[in-house]
Formats: C-alpha cells, structure tokens, sequence
C-alpha cells in the first residue's frame, strides 16, 4: 500500500508537468524562417514580466556576424533581453525581427534551431558525455561530438577520465567541475552550429586556468556567429562591435569600448 501511495503521488506531479501548456505557441500559418543573413532588429521592443516595466522602448539593429556585448548593473534587465530573441518570452510592445520578420510569425522550433544558447544555467543529464554533447543534435555521428568537444578545450578532460565520452557525470554533472561542465556546454553548441549564439558569460565561479580555457573555447564558438553577450570580462567586452548599456531598462549608451570610455558616461563608471 505504502509503495501504491508513494508511485500516486509521483504519477500526479509527472502529469502535472507533462500536461502544462506552453504560454508561448505558434500562432496558426506560421512560416519556417529561413536562416538569418541579414540581422537582428529590436524594434521599440517593451517588456513587463507583471506590472513593473523591465525594458523600455529598446531599439537596436544587429547585422549578421557581429558580436553584441550587453553590459550593465545587477537587474538592468539582460538577461531578459537576451530571452526575448528565443520567444522565452513574447515583447510587450514592439517587434522583434530576424531579416525583417517579426518573430511571432515563424515556428518556435525553426526559430529556436537557429539559436544557440550558453548560459550560467547549464542543463546536464546523468547519462554519458556523448550524449550530453549531442543533446538536441542526436544525428550526429561520433567524430562530429569528438570534433566539437577539441574545439571547446573538452576533450583532453573527457579522455583522462575512465571511460571517455561514455562515462556517465551524475545528476546535474555532479562529478564535472565548473569550468568542465561549461565546456560541455559550449561543445554542445558548436556541435549544434547554429548561426545565432546567445552567451551569458559567467565565470565567477571559475579558477584562473578553467577560465582561460573557458575563453579559448568561447572565442572559438563565437566566430562568424552573430552574438549576443552578456559581458563581465573586459577580453569580451573590448573585442565586442558593439557595446549596449542598460540602465534600468533602457539603453543608456552604446558604442565600441573606446567611445564610451571617452564619453566618461554609465559605461566608464562601470569599469573603472
Ligand atoms: P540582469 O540580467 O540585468 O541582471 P534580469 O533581466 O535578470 O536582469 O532582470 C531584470 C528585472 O526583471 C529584475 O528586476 C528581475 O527581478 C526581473 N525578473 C527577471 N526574471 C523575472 C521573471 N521570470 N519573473 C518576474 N520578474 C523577473
């Protein structure tokens, strides 16, 4: 009886979250969007999660193949910018567009499967590092995840393990360090190779060594991508085309490194 009650209980919270809707849907005769080869358009884009505005009248074009870095103080409201591009949420007001088409009216899946995304988040399976490299590109063959786990600094790690890409990382890749579990991240996205890379670039955490190999490998990943980064390390930041600064919402400058530390503006107070 007491296993019966247990098994109840868990079949209840499974259909809870099997059968939850999503809130963001296709809407009826969406397109496949086509890859991107022109850009990026944030066009007067607002957005509220409930009542407090978190971005205002935010309005930006991004060509494709450029690196966008977003800057600015703990809640200003990157993060949310930069989910907004997968339709993790829809704007509010506004539009966003790839090669002029508003992203509403394509599917979430041709869409998402131009987007890459590495963030602090990063989603591991108790299963084997093949199958966590190719998570989402389960086509690929064995010498595509070896040639994508090389270019993110993985695979030396991988093989001084005992069993190599068949090990298996334990729950949430207990038994990888940070800056392993981020290359396996980054593997994952070069494997998947999409043209759209969204990187919120988190290496607190990380010791001196992990993060010049999380660099690398993050340099990497980024060429010839259009990219949005959500930047702490000032190697980024410099390298970026273009540098957003948000402020409570609302983009307070933008330039290259050099023009906003000679405007003596929000961006100059930050770094110094
Ligand atoms: P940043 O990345 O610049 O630190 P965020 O985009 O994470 O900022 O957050 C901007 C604001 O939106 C913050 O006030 C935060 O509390 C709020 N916020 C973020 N995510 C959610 C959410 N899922 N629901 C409600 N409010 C949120």
């Amino acid at each position: 009886n007491q296993t019966l009650q247990e098994g109840f209980a868990v079949v209840v919270r499974t259909f809870e979250i099997l059968e939850t809707k999503a809130d963001i849907v296709d809407k009826p005769g969406a397109r496949e969007l086509p890859p991107v080869s022109q850009g990026i358009e944030f066009r007067d884009v607002s957005f509220q999660y409930d009542a407090q505005p978190v971005l205002e009248h935010i309005t930006l074009k991004v060509p494709v193949g450029r690196i966008i870095a977003i800057v600015g103080g703990s809640g200003a409201g990157k993060s949310t910018m930069a989910n907004l591009i997968p339709r993790f949420y829809d704007v509010t007001s506004g539009a966003i567009l790839i090669d002029g088409v508003d992203i509403r009216d394509v599917t979430i899946r041709s869409l998402r499967s131009q987007i890459s995304m590495v963030t602090q988040e990063i989603i591991l399976f108790n299963d084997s590092i093949r199958h966590n490299i190719a998570y989402g590109s389960m086509d690929k063959s064995d010498e595509e995840i070896r040639a994508s786990a090389e270019a993110a600094h993985a695979h030396d790690f991988i093989m001084d393990n005992p069993g190599g890409y068949d090990a298996v990382i334990g729950e949430h890749g207990v038994k990888l360090s940070g800056g392993q579990k981020q290359r396996i991240a980054i593997a994952r996205a070069l494997l998947k190779n999409a043209p759209i890379l969204i990187l919120d670039e988190a290496t607190s955490s990380l010791d001196s060594k992990a993060e010049a190999e999380v660099q690398v490998a993050l340099e990497r990943l980024m060429e010839g991508r259009t990219t949005f980064i959500i930047a702490h390390r000032l190697s980024t930041i410099k390298k970026a085309d273009r540098i957003i600064v948000l402020s409570e919402g609302r983009i307070a400058e933008q330039g290259t490194h050099g023009d906003l530390m000679a405007s003596r503006g929000e961006y100059h107070k930050l770094y110094t």
